[in-house]
Order: C-alpha cells, then structure tokens, then sequence
C-alpha cells in the first residue's frame, strides 16, 4: 500500500484557484480554516440565516450563500449532511459547475449510490480524514495533520491525483500520511463499521450486558459503570496500542475471561449476520432504505430515537454523569 506524503504533494496547484468549502460544521470548519492558513483562496458556503455564518466570519473567512460560493469556485467541496447532499447538489452546485471544475467529497455515499452524478466534464474526488472535524483542525493547528484517504471518481482532463494530493495537503493529512481507496470501498466500509461495529455492534453489546446484570439482581449503577462507562478505557487502549495493547495492560483474568468468553458472544452467527449487513450495503438495500427513509420525514429513525432514549441505561447513565465533573455538559 502506497502512501502519499508532503513530498508527494505540490500546494501550489492551488494557487490560482478558489475552494468552496460548503458547510461550516465538523469537517466543514477544520477544511476551511486549514486551507486557508495553507495559503489557499476559500470561500465558505451556507444557507442564508445559518447560525454558522457569524462564526465563520470571525474566524476570518469569507462567507457567501450555497450557490454563490459554488459559482465563485473552482474547487467545491460538500461538506454538507450526507442525506441533504443531492437536494443541494440540484438546487445550488450542478447550476455553477463549469467545464474544468472538481467537486469533493469527505463521504462517498452519494456518487457511490448515484443520488449525484456530476457531468463527465467534472472532475470527482474524495479526500476523507480519518478523524472528526475537531482533530482535524486541533491535530494542523499543532503542526501535524490527521490521515486521510482519497479517491477519483473522474478525472476528465488528467489533473485529479494531483489536485486530490494538493488539497489533502492544504488541510494537513499528507503531514501524517495519505492512502489511496475508491469510492466504493470508502463508501462500503463505512457504513459497515458504524452498522455492525462501531455504532450498532457496540451500544447493543454495552446494552444487553448492562440488562443481563440489572435482571439478575445487581445495582443498575454497578452495571452502568461496568458495561458503558469502562468501555472508553478499553478503546483507548485498543487505540493506541491495538487489541494485544489492550490484554498488555488489562490484568490476566480480565485477559483470559476475555479471551475465553469473547468468542461466545460474537459466535459464527454473528459473523453471519454481519455478512448479511455487508450485503445489504454492497447490494444498495441499506441505501435506498435510508434515502426512502429521509423522504418519508424519518418515520422511522424518529420512532427508534424515542425507543432508544427510553432505556433504562439512558436514565441511570444520565444520573451517573452527573456526578463527573470532568464530562463537557
Ligand atoms: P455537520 O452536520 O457537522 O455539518 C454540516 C454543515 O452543513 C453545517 O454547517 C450546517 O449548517 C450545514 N448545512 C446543513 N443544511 C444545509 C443546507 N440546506 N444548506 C447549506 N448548508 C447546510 O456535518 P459533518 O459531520 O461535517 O459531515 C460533512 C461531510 O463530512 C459528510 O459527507 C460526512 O460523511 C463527512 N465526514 C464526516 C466526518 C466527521 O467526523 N464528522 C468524518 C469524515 C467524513
Ligand atoms: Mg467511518
Ligand atoms: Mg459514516
Ligand atoms: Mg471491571
Ligand atoms: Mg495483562
């Protein structure tokens, strides 16, 4: 696997050219404000009214509304909420693209999915930190930079690498380093981290754990603290040291518990069942899901959120937090 650095990287393909950055949110001000202290000509994009503007102002950008910034870029990058992503294509961008002009993404769902299909005389490419906004900009401002992947979609006129490396450059990720990926394959392993691990696979293992001990009789707070709140301590292990790290610095009978028991709960048939979540994405099923779901007013994320914030776990949790000085309200 090849990975781009600094050296691979020339800034100054973007010196003649300005970059809209639409959407002033987690990536959209980290994107912003980096490219601009690179040295880059941004303008930030937003609906008129939106809370964002103010702030992106004061932190010493221009700012114009949706379309303007699109007609005034060369570059335009969407930064955007994934699901309004193709209504604001429609309305605001693919009016203001012109013949030599690139669009960007941080996510690949909707080329990937084809709710955008830009013109062929569009350059299409993805540059996604691995990290959210807030690092980011935190981690360049630090003189370093957070990793990132890119991507090509199209490449009309032969210049997309080099313009995808400049702009991974401008917010800081050739610093750290950048990998080559797809669209397809950003976009596929995303959704099934977050589906079957990092979202899903977590809050229903940390859930029914905290309900197996309440049922059986122990304190709800001693299942809190013990299923959830240690939970980060165990990422943070795996993070910086991966799964060996972690049983480096757990005791041994937490290591040989873990080890023993660990393959009960997520058994064959979860593996199974995991396969089956990787088809529905690769398949398009869990796509046209969730774009139906948006356009049927979210009856159905609403009706879970209200599930959800009915757990007992959600109730104690919030009692015990309360006790943690050191949590950000
Ligand atoms: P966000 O929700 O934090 O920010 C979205 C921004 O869009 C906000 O500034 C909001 O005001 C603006 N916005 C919303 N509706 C708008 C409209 N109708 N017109 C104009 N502006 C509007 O989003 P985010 O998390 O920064 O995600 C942006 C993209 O980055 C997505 O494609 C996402 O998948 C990708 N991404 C996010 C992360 C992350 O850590 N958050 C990491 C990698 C990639
Ligand atoms: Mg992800
Ligand atoms: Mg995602
Ligand atoms: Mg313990
Ligand atoms: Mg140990």
């Amino acid at each position: 696997m090849k990975l781009y650095y600094d050296n691979d990287a020339d800034l100054s393909i973007l010196k003649d050219k300005t970059v809209a950055v639409l959407g002033y949110g987690s990536q959209g001000h980290a994107h912003a404000l980096n490219l601009h202290e690179s040295g880059v000509s941004v303008v930030v994009g937003l609906r008129k009214g939106s809370k964002s503007w103010k702030k992106a102002e004061s932190d010493g950008l221009e700012v114009l509304e949706t379309a303007d910034a699109a007609a005034r870029a060369d570059v335009v990058m969407v930064l955007l909420p994934d699901e309004k992503q193709q209504e604001i294509y429609e309305s605001d961008i693919k009016p203001n693209l012109k013949s030599g002009n690139a669009l960007v993404f941080a996510h690949g769902f909707n080329i990937h999915f084809n709710q955008i299909v830009p013109p062929e005389n569009i350059g299409v490419f993805m540059v996604a930190p691995k990290g959210p906004g807030h690092l980011v900009r935190r981690v360049y401002t630090e003189g370093a930079g957070v990793p990132c992947l890119f991507a090509i979609h199209q490449d009309p006129d032969g210049n997309i690498r080099d313009l995808a490396l400049a702009y991974a450059k401008g917010i800081g990720g050739t610093r750290a380093g950048v990998i080559e990926t797809t669209f397809e394959e950003e976009t596929e392993t995303d959704l099934f981290g977050e589906q079957a691990v990092l979202c899903g696979g977590m809050t229903e293992l940390v859930n029914t754990g905290f309900d197996v001990l309440v049922k059986a009789g122990y304190k709800p707070e001693i299942a809190y603290f013990e299923c959830l709140h240690e939970m980060k301590l165990i990422v943070d292990l795996m993070y910086e040291g991966g799964i060996a790290g972690m049983y480096h610095s757990v005791s041994d009978t937490a290591e040989y518990g873990g080890m023993t028991s660990g393959p009960k709960v997520i058994d064959s048939g979860t593996r199974q069942r995991m396969e089956e979540i990787l088809e529905n994405i690769q398949s398009g099923k869990f796509a046209r899901d969730w774009i139906l779901e948006n356009k049927a007013g979210r009856a159905s994320l609403e009706a879970l959120r209200r599930k959800h914030d009915r757990l007992p776990i959600e109730k104690i949790g919030g009692e015990l937090r309360d006790m943690m000085s050191w949590i950000k309200k």
